[in-house]
């Protein structure tokens, strides 16, 4: 199954529609879940390609990541990155 990250301006990377660490998402990330949860009842699964067609914003896109692990166990809700705060802080399609 993929999971999608998407990048909260706080440089933290997160499922589902808000930052589990400071609360951030907007409409936008609310609507790449939504569209997320669609594809993958209709059993697709989530790729930049099919969110991009779904209407979701190129910019929100451009700053997910879209990951696959060998074994669903070790999946996890969010992580951040080091040193990535400030690196195109505000791109997250307010
Ligand atoms: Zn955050």
């Amino acid at each position: 199954m993929q999971h999608v990250y998407i990048r909260c301006p706080n440089a933290h990377y997160f499922t589902g529609a808000r930052c589990p660490w400071d609360g951030w998402g907007t409409p936008a990330t609310a609507e790449l879940v939504e569209v997320c949860r669609r594809l993958r009842d209709a059993g697709g699964e989530p790729s930049t390609s099919a969110l991009a067609e779904a209407g979701i914003d190129v910019q929100l896109l451009d700053s997910c990541l879209i990951a696959e692990f060998g074994d669903e166990g070790f999946a996890f809700e969010a992580f951040w990155i080091l040193g990535g705060a400030g690196v195109d802080a505000g791109r997250g399609g307010t």
